[in-house]
């Protein structure tokens, strides 16, 4: 069986979700967010990589407007704020690495499989014993997250002023480069996964995808016809394209991420805080489930 034959076979398992734009029980528009399968998922993540590598290098080796107000403001924090800085700059990543490293873990691997292979008709008992389980995990990943943090803010403490800087004007560029990353990733994900939907009430309730030929014609021609949508439609489609494609687990704390450092560092509005989910900071994370 062949590359393409396999693409086929997984497509026909690729899962999916309507998208309701305008619920005229006559006239209804709506689209198809299908989930990438992993050939998609591979490209998206490669056009964002690319992006990133261009941007990282263009700032280290050229600079660029945006790079001197940066530099100008770095000179005006002490070791101690940039030192929370950087620890803000890596919440995301502590995020997703306290995640990895529970269900990496044996002693977590078979409560966590409990809550995975949960079935619909599932008793009371059952249902308490997998919120709990979610409990216990959920305060598993903070006090993970809890301790590399410490460990992380002793490792800095060594540090002088001018390796301080340093590595919080490496970490700036990193960030500039993840946005990058995530607006490329985000245009080749939409360009894959929004499809051509017909649905019909369905008298029974619900949409009847019977006559949408399995959502396979794509809605948009290019990857950059995405930056032309309509922002509040971009928001929605990034919105749902996202829940399509990370799975029940890691969306709850995808919700509940620090969105950025808590710092009150004074020239921090010069740099941008991190990413305001995992999601963006990751390439990983995202396609974890697909
Ligand atoms: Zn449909």
């Amino acid at each position: 069986m062949g590359l393409k034959d396999i693409a086929r076979l997984t497509d026909l398992f690729v899962e999916g979700t309507e998208v309701v734009l305008q619920d005229d029980p006559t006239e209804p528009m709506l689209l198809w967010a299908n989930k990438l399968n992993s050939f998609e998922a591979e490209e998206a993540r490669r056009d964002g990589q690319a992006a990133r590598s261009r941007v990282v290098l263009a700032l280290k080796e050229i600079g660029s407007a945006e790079s001197d107000t940066f530099e100008a403001a770095l000179t005006s924090f002490t070791a101690e704020q940039l030192v929370q800085e950087l620890l803000g700059a890596k919440n995301s990543e502590r995020f997703i690495d306290a995640i990895d490293s529970v269900q990496r873990d044996k002693d977590w691997a078979e409560r966590l499989s409990i809550v995975q292979r949960r079935g619909d008709a599932i008793t009371a008992e059952e249902a308490a014993l997998i919120a709990k389980i979610d409990d216990e995990y959920a305060a598993e990943v903070d006090e993970r997250i809890a301790n590399a943090r410490s460990q992380e803010e002793r490792d800095l403490a060594r540090f002088g002023l001018e390796e301080l800087q340093e590595k919080y004007r490496e970490a700036w560029r990193n960030q500039r480069g993840m946005a990058a990353f995530t607006r490329e990733y985000n245009k080749t994900r939409l360009y894959f996964s929004i499809r051509v939907c017909s649905a019909k009430r369905s008298p029974s309730g619900g949409w009847d995808h019977g006559h949408c030929g399995g959502h396979r014609k794509r809605v948009l021609d290019d990857r950059d016809e995405v930056v032309s949508l309509p922002e509040g439609l971009l928001d929605l489609l990034l919105r749902v394209s996202q829940d399509v494609n990370v799975d029940r687990r890691e969306a709850r704390f995808l919700a509940g991420t620090p969105s950025s450092s808590a710092s009150s560092a004074p020239p921090s509005e010069a740099v941008e805080s991190t990413a305001s989910t995992p999601e963006e900071t990751s390439p990983e994370l995202a396609t974890t489930s697909s």
